[in-house]
């Protein structure tokens, strides 16, 4: 056992960002046969997606064969401005929001990549994590690639360029699926194609939609992004499928056929938007249902159910529902805060918590409280919430949390803090419950998880669990060095 003793006040305000678990991207690509600029529907779809990703942002698009582009450091409104958009031409366009982790941050790995060939250009935006992306980086290098950037997704790049002497782009592309590994959302651009791909776990998410007045498609991480293109939902990218729309027309072909389907179980958890549908489960409504079913795990008597909000406030009203403890608000969130850039002295460390959330005394003075977060992942920010709540008067904290502790790194494209840094993965329920100062701590089980799903064993729950349905080719071969990687490579000797 080690860190037993969490200084809570020796935290920055960033940490307070940092204590959950972090998607790492997000994808968006439209075409429309004809039209001039959709630089600015993707701009929209971005913004809708700006959740998954906030270090930096980009758009390429294609005018008759010539790739324009324009990615930078910062979120989509800080990135871009009306003349960047209007000078973004052309009836293919796509996009991508990213989080930085793997291959690290900086202008120089944002996206969409662009390829240049004597066969066409193409640019990339891939949301996810190539599971073997060193081992083929290393045969690349060996053949006299040179990398311009650290990311994963140059290594696909990398590759469709190779396969794209000997055929059409489809079958460049389908090559290059055939020798990589993990997880991977992809949306591409070529002279007259708009292509989207999934993995072949579905592990990441991929959805069509059609533009209502029927001109044109959408490709996107999550469906929250169709509203405000005035698009309709149509399907999920199947896993192992890659989608081809041309002139209007969606054609299908399919990759690795056979592989166990196994949705990030994260998504509905945490990363996605409530109002979003991934593989035609609302993740609104598993939220709800996951608190319900974590009342029925449950026995403690309470007066109020309250929420960390916002991600745990679905969770929390299923909560309430399953119990009949009422639901009311404890915890009310600034909605402003952003990011700081203001450094951070002790003064601000005291107020790291505060600066986000605010106690409703009047709510929570001399009562039993159950409060719900969606998720602990270093722990941090649960031992502050329970302390503002005490400090406010309540008479018992209840922390109840909607998905499994999390006890493993994910390496299929979400950032997780290395192992020695989980809370879950050093310390028994009683000793997190201790350290987080509450009177009771529970986790919804991992058969609590899949059911609130509903996709039975469909999901991915290594991060939970430790079973990893991707080979972890770099991992076993010892190519990644990092501390949570290296402490997990024993496991897979
Ligand atoms: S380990 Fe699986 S469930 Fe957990 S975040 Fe990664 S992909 Fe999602």
């Amino acid at each position: 056992m080690k860190n037993t003793k969490i200084q809570y006040d020796k935290l920055d305000s960033v940490e307070l960002y940092e204590d959950k678990l972090h998607e790492e991207c997000g994808v968006f690509g439209i075409t429309s046969p004809g039209a001039d600029n959709l630089a600015k529907n993707v701009y929209f779809g971005l913004h809708g997606l700006q959740h998954r990703g906030q270090e930096s942002a980009g758009i390429a698009s294609n005018m008759y064969g010539n790739i324009n582009y324009h990615k930078d450091m910062g979120l989509v409104q800080e990135v871009f401005n009306d003349d960047i958009i209007r000078a973004l031409r052309g009836d293919i366009c796509i996009g991508h929001v990213r989080y930085s982790t793997a291959g690290g941050g900086g202008a120089i790995n944002s996206q969409p990549l662009v390829v240049y060939s004597k066969k066409g250009s193409l640019a990339l935006a891939h949301n996810g994590n190539l599971t073997n992306a060193q081992m083929l980086r290393d045969e690349l290098e060996e053949n006299g690639y040179i990398f311009q950037t650290t990311i994963d997704t140059e290594t696909i790049a990398a590759l469709v360029a190779r396969y794209l002497k000997d055929g059409t782009v489809e079958d460049a592309i389908h090559s290059a699926l055939n020798r990589i590994e993990g997880a991977y959302a992809l949306v591409i651009t070529t002279a007259n194609k708009l292509i989207g791909v999934r993995d072949p776990n579905g592990l990441r998410p991929l959805c069509l939609g059609r533009l209502t007045d029927g001109k044109g498609y959408v490709l996107s991480s999550e469906s929250c992004t169709f509203p405000l293109q005035g698009a309709e939902f149509v399907r999920d990218i199947e896993p192992g499928e890659m989608v081809i729309i041309q002139d209007n027309e969606v054609s299908s072909r399919m990759f690795h056929p056979g592989e166990p389907k196994r949705v990030c179980s994260f998504e509905y958890v945490y990363f996605a938007r409530t109002d979003s549908r991934i593989d035609g489960r609302s993740v609104y409504a598993s939220r709800i249902r996951a608190g319900e079913i974590l009342a029925k795990e449950d026995d403690v008597k309470a007066d109020l159910v309250i929420a960390v909000p916002d991600s745990g406030t679905a969770a929390a009203i299923g909560y309430s529902h399953g119990s009949g403890v009422p639901f009311g608000e404890g915890l009310v969130k600034n909605r402003y805060v952003g990011r700081t850039f203001i450094q951070p002295t002790q003064e601000m460390r005291e107020l790291s918590v505060k600066m986000k959330l605010n106690v409703l005394e009047e709510n929570v003075k001399g009562k039993s409280i159950v409060v719900i977060d969606d998720s602990v992942v270093r722990g941090t920010t649960s031992g502050k919430i329970v302390k503002m709540l005490k400090d406010a008067g309540a008479a018992e904290i209840h922390m109840r949390i909607s998905s499994p502790p999390v006890k493993h790194s994910c390496y299929m494209g979400i950032d997780t803090p290395d192992r020695s840094n989980l809370m879950a993965a050093n310390h028994s329920i009683d000793e997190m419950c201790k350290m987080m100062g509450a009177d009771t701590l529970r986790f919804l089980s991992v058969e609590g998880l899949k059911e609130s799903i509903g996709f039975g064993d469909d999901i991915c729950t290594a991060c939970f669990t430790g079973d990893y349905p991707v080979k972890l080719t770099d991992v076993k071969n010892k190519l990644i060095n990092h501390e949570a990687e290296r402490s997990f490579v024993g496991e897979y000797d």
